[in-house]
């Protein structure tokens, strides 16, 4: 809990540079009669929990294998998420109405067709770092795009009103900050990882720095089926994978799950019980749907995913390794 803390304050306390004053231009001066949209979450959002989860190692709190281990998690759930070759960083920053603490607005299927701007912008940042660092031979870095951004938008603009200091940042000024800071074209990444839905170039990055993504692939069990954690205490399905078992069985978001193979389902009791299973088994299912009580089988299949984690290169150069260091030490 203690850790966690002190990672909420992380992200916090660089959201005083990055957001309170450094800004997307839609943040201010405000008009609360409707949605600020802005393409840009994914800087604002992402790049602090970038910088949050960073600034735990470069304080000491976290060790270096404890920082690495986060961001390859933080991999795997972008890179599995069945929205990831679907929503791009930019889209995924538009959606924040319907999306960041809003859930409870309307019933979506946003759990297959979306990805959150927070993870998937750290790891656009810890890739943007990695590649300025290495493509300048360790002359520039993330850092330097984020106080030229501050410098230029915050301290050195016009104020956009009486109150509110300097002005906001355009997507497109972003993208051009990071090129001139690098001294490198950076469109082409941006068109293709920010715009667009490609993977990451994870593994190109992490070379730079003597480190490489390890990924493997993995085949669980896994029927689809995701409650609804607004009701923990009942059995109501939240959401329904595409191309999962439980599609396959006509179940649907809002159904609520009664019996399974004639046994009455309980609370957290339910996933274990479908974990006896194996794959191939069909399993009856009733469930109530509106004010029906109906039928069907579940045949209980695999999901492929891919297991991502970040390791040490065994040949990794010296001048790898001192580049790491001046990353992790900031
Ligand atoms: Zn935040």
């Amino acid at each position: 809990m203690y850790e966690n803390t002190l990672g909420t304050v992380a992200h916090e306390f660089f959201h005083v540079w990055n957001v309170k004053r450094l800004r997307p231009i839609e943040f201010g001066p405000w008009d609360f009669s409707r949605p600020a949209n802005t393409r840009s979450l994914w800087i604002a959002e992402g790049l602090t929990n970038y910088y949050g989860h960073l600034m735990m190692k470069r304080a000491g709190i976290w060790d270096e294998s404890r920082f690495l281990r986060g961001e390859g998690e933080t991999i795997n759930n972008i890179e599995n998420a069945p929205g990831s070759r679907l929503m791009s960083a930019e889209e995924s920053s538009l959606t924040a109405p319907f999306m960041d603490r809003a859930q409870h607005i309307q019933r979506t299927n946003l759990a297959n067709t979306s990805i959150s701007y927070y993870p998937k912008g750290e790891l656009l940042g810890l890739v943007l770092d990695l590649l300025i660092r290495g493509r300048t031979n360790g002359q520039k870095s993330l850092d330097d795009v984020m106080r030229r951004m501050y410098d230029e938008f915050y301290l050195n603009s016009p104020n956009a009103t009486y109150y509110l200091r300097g002005r906001g940042y355009r997507p497109e000024e972003f993208q051009r900050v990071v090129s001139e800071v690098a001294g490198i074209d950076f469109s082409d990444f941006f068109s293709r990882y920010v715009r667009s839905v490609a993977m990451p170039p994870y593994d190109a990055a992490l070379s730079y720095v003597g480190l490489r993504l390890v990924q493997q692939r993995v085949s669980d069990n896994d029927s689809g089926i995701r409650l609804n954690d607004r009701n923990p205490g009942e059995v109501v399905i939240g959401n329904v994978i595409n191309g999962s078992a439980a599609e396959d069985a006509g179940l649907q978001p809002g159904d609520e799950i009664l019996t399974i193979n004639g046994k009455k389902v309980t609370g957290s009791g339910w996933l274990t019980t479908l974990d006896r299973f194996k794959q191939g088994d069909r399993v009856p299912i009733s469930f109530k749907r509106d004010r029906r009580t109906l039928q069907t089988t579940l045949v209980i299949g695999a999901m492929d995913r891919f297991e991502y984690r970040i390791e040490e290169m065994k040949d990794a150069t010296v001048a790898q390794k001192a580049l790491r260091a001046a990353w992790l030490r900031g």
